[in-house]
């Protein structure tokens, strides 16, 4: 019994539903925010789904800024540029609206906007969090577009520091947003790709939390419901993007991720993220492509498990079954089998494995690998991932 201690915390409130955009007026109330900096990405600033979120706020009078420099794994240049138009507007808070990359930016803009160390202080790094300034950082409000990083309940916001190309995560308790605004409907408009690839990135998260080490039996209970939703209604969402039955699943899906991985996460993320650094590829696709290496590779330390998850998944064939299923929902999603698929043109030279094989070792998520991630390992996965094999 000694071992069973642990510790658990819980998201933000959420509003979830089809519709409940039209609630961003009330929420801003609820949460103090008067004059809100608006933060989306490019892509997303030209659809109808901001413009229609935009009229909600110039019906109600909310006097709002824009940002939306924010690019698919956002750099520290977004931050800095996002935090100039907060101060010059003098807003008080943060609608951060979009994927995990405005979401991260977002919720950012809203931390950092106060503080006077450099954002990289602040890294999920022990309790380097107590060094912010709490009192400085402004409320935020999410609205998730897509439905994969959790982004929306969690309390990280991941940037790439271009100086050493290295993705990090900067963790403060207060970047856990206030309010939560999940409506399904905003996102209808997800193209294929982006729709299978976060949803992979729900996965990896429930399935990564799932088998790392701890106790943490909430965690676990949230990660196996959010794996059955997504091998439910991922391929439904990617064959029919307007099916707002399994859109609504999988931006649940995504928030459960989120919250699960408070446990931890483990070696699909370790690799993810530096080659997601070097290579500019999107996140969840890259989780998806190296998802099977990893599964193998940890075996021996998850098979009992994962023999549990299959069964309340309705799969087959224990271990076995739960990689056939995989590997079969990757194709389904069109996910590429081998990195070459994902990075056209790809040459790693031995020099470049060596080095994403160290970043891989080093990064904050693989202390949650089931089995420990040497370097040798981490280049033996890439090199399988690589070669397809
Ligand atoms: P994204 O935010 O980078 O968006 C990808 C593309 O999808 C963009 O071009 C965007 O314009 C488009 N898009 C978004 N919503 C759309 C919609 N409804 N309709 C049409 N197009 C839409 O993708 P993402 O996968 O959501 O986020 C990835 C980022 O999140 C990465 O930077 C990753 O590192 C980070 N991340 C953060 C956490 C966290 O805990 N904070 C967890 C996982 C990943």
């Amino acid at each position: 019994m000694s071992k069973l201690i642990s510790k658990w915390n819980y998201p933000t409130t959420v509003r979830f539903g089809a519709g409940r955009i039209k609630e961003l007026p009330e929420v801003l109330a609820a949460t103090g925010i008067k004059r809100p900096l608006f933060v989306t990405d490019p892509g997303l600033a030209k659809l109808p789904v901001v413009a229609s979120t935009l009229k909600i706020l110039d019906d109600a009078k909310v006097p709002y800024g824009v940002f939306s420099e924010v690019r698919p794994n956002p750099v520290e240049s977004n931050l800095t540029a996002g935090i100039a138009v907060f101060k010059k507007g003098k807003h008080d808070g943060v609608i951060a609206f979009g994927g995990g990359s405005a979401l991260d930016l977002g919720k950012l803009i809203a931390f950092q906007a106060g503080q006077t160390r450099p954002v990289w202080d602040f890294e999920d790094v022990g309790d380097w969090w107590t060094r912010a300034n709490s009192d400085a950082i402004a409320p935020i409000i999410a609205v998730p577009t897509t439905a994969g990083t959790g982004s929306e309940v969690g309390r990280a916001g991941v940037i790439t520091n271009e100086e050493t190309h290295t993705k990090k995560v900067i963790f403060h308790p207060k970047l856990l947003p206030a309010i939560v605004i999940a409506d399904p409907e905003l996102s209808v408009g997800m193209p294929g790709f982006i729709t299978a690839g976060t949803g992979m990135d729900a996965l990896a998260h429930c399935l990564e939390a799932y088998c790392a080490p701890g106790y943490h039996p909430m965690a676990d209970g949230i990660a196996v419901e959010g794996i059955r939703l997504v091998f439910e209604n991922l391929p439904k969402a990617f064959a029919n993007g307007k099916d707002l039955v399994a859109r609504a699943h999988m931006m649940s899906a995504a928030a459960m991720g989120a919250t699960a991985f408070q446990k931890g996460l483990g070696a699909i993320h370790s690799l993810s993220h530096p080659v997601g650094a070097l290579y500019d590829t999107h996140h969840g696709m890259t989780n998806a492509v190296f998802m099977p290496y990893v599964l193998a590779f940890n075996r021996d330390s998850i098979e009992e498990r994962i023999a549990r998850l299959a069964a309340y998944c309705g799969i087959k064939g224990g271990f076995d079954g739960f990689a056939k299923a995989i590997i079969k929902l990757r194709k389904e999603l069109k996910v590429p089998h081998a990195l070459p698929g994902l990075i056209k043109g790809l040459d790693m030279d031995k020099k470049r494995k060596a080095l994403i094989a160290d970043m891989a070792v080093v990064d904050p998520t693989a202390g949650g690998n089931p089995v420990k991630l040497t370097k040798k390992a981490a280049l033996t996965l890439l090199e399988n991932a690589i070669a397809g094999t």
